[in-house]
């Protein structure tokens, strides 16, 4: 069975395909720069020998039905054809599913009026994300396509962390709350660290830490997700490369009487320019380590700043859920950057967690336990995959139904 993953952007398409026998990669690629005269993709399969080549095509491509026969062709070039004998299922990311969706779904007209419904809170993702869909659904109308949501994992959390303190008009007309974001990504580490522990999920208390250029943290309780980071959109919690992550309300009205800005550039002003970026000139946490590392003190504050909301929201977590069996270290600076994880957990000895200093900075690839000898918590590094969790959902969705139509 292959299962072709697509995450649509406004201007891009990323895309895997899967071979779900083996659960190993075909092929995959990036078509980037839609509707630029500097269009391009990369995509990459595996030939005959199970080695990896890749080719590069540039040149203008001015929409995503363009793209996606585009795709489709490098993907037939590549032995997989697009809407023939070969693929078995599509798996869309989709960014928000409001309150409709806590699992994936199969993709029919619906399901697309809900995601249509759902545009105004994900105003930049859910329009792209609808393209990519209707695209694809356009050139393969006879294969099962499922949607898979980010916000799906997140709505188990209870009322009383999923509402904001205001008037309840608030919620009911306009739909603000809380969602949280990365929840794909949540989901599978939380499943990988239980299959890593050798204990069944339901029976486990997480904190999973997705720090990547984005950031959230989840609380997850036998296996389902009651807290998260990230609120209505992913600019609420933890400190990111270009957001501010919590920041007292009052400071947007402020500003806005202070500076004479437009709600547009404070949304800009708070989603694209700070952050690390704000604090220190820098997104890359590679470059904002290296350069505290030479003395650099907006560097060094940067660091300081990012840790210490880690950790209170460790503590916020541990609180929430009573006892935690393992912390989980996920995505590029959660995988990579040991001495984040180490000043995230730098001091909380008391509350259980303790990292053994060397095991951390060793290097080894994930999965890896990092904890000190006895540390009641166990701390996890796993590597996120949310294409393939989305492959692997998919997967089961077209399986459950095939069963069912057999039985
Ligand atoms: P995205 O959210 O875009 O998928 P990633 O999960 O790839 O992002 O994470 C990107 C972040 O990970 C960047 O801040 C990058 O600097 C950081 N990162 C990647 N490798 C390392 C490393 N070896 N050390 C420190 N930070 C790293």
């Amino acid at each position: 069975m292959r299962i072709l993953v697509l995450n649509s952007g406004s201007s891009s398409i990323k895309y895997k395909l899967f071979d779900m026998t083996e659960r190993s990669v075909l092929a995959s690629g990036l078509l980037e720069r839609i509707g630029e005269a500097t269009s391009s993709l990369t995509h990459g399969a595996r030939n005959g020998r199970g080695e990896m080549t890749e080719i590069r095509k540039t040149g203008r491509i001015p929409d995503h039905r363009t793209g996606m026969r585009v795709i489709v062709e490098a993907l037939s070039a590549s032995g997989a054809k697009g809407n023939e004998p070969g693929l078995d299922g599509i798996g869309h990311r989709v960014v928000h599913g409001g309150e409709d969706f806590t699992e994936p779904t199969f993709i029919d007209e619906t399901v697309l009026d809900v995601i249509r419904k759902n545009v105004p809170l994900a105003p930049l993702h859910n329009p792209a994300n609808l393209i990519g869909i209707e695209v694809a659904l356009e050139t393969a109308p006879h294969l099962p396509q499922v949607a898979v949501f980010d916000t799906a994992f997140h709505q188990s959390i209870p009322p009383r962390a999923f509402h904001y303190a205001i008037p309840e008009e608030m919620y009911a007309r306009y739909r603000v709350r809380r969602y949280g974001f990365h929840g794909t990504s949540h989901q599978y580490v939380a499943g990988r660290a239980a299959a890593f522990l050798k204990r069944p999920l339901e029976s486990l208390n997480l904190i999973t830490l997705h720090l990547g250029n984005g950031a959230s943290v989840t609380a997850v309780e036998k296996g389902r997700c009651v807290d998260t980071s990230m609120g209505m959109t992913p600019l609420e919690g933890l400190i990111m490369g270009t957001r501010c992550g919590d920041i007292d309300p009052a400071v947007h009205f402020y500003l806005l009487r202070e500076t004479g800005r437009t709600p547009d550039e404070l949304d800009s002003l708070f989603n694209k320019e700070s952050g690390l970026k704000g604090i220190c000139g820098t997104n890359d946490m590679r470059e904002v380590l290296e350069k505290a590392g030479a003395g650099d003190d907006r560097a060094r504050l940067a660091v300081d700043m990012y840790c210490y909301r880690v950790k209170k929201y460790i503590g916020a977590y541990l609180a929430a859920l009573g006892s935690v069996d393992a912390l989980v270290f996920t995505a590029g600076i959660g995988e990579r950057a040991a001495p984040i994880r180490e000043l995230c957990c730098r001091g909380l000895t008391g509350l259980g967690i303790a990292m053994d200093p060397e095991k951390n900075r060793a290097g080894a690839a994930p999965p890896i336990e990092i904890q000190a000898e006895g540390s009641p918590v166990s701390i996890l590094v796993i590597a996120t995959d949310e294409e393939l969790q989305i492959a692997e959902q998919t997967f089961a969705l077209i399986r459950q139904r095939e069963e069912a139509g057999n039985g």
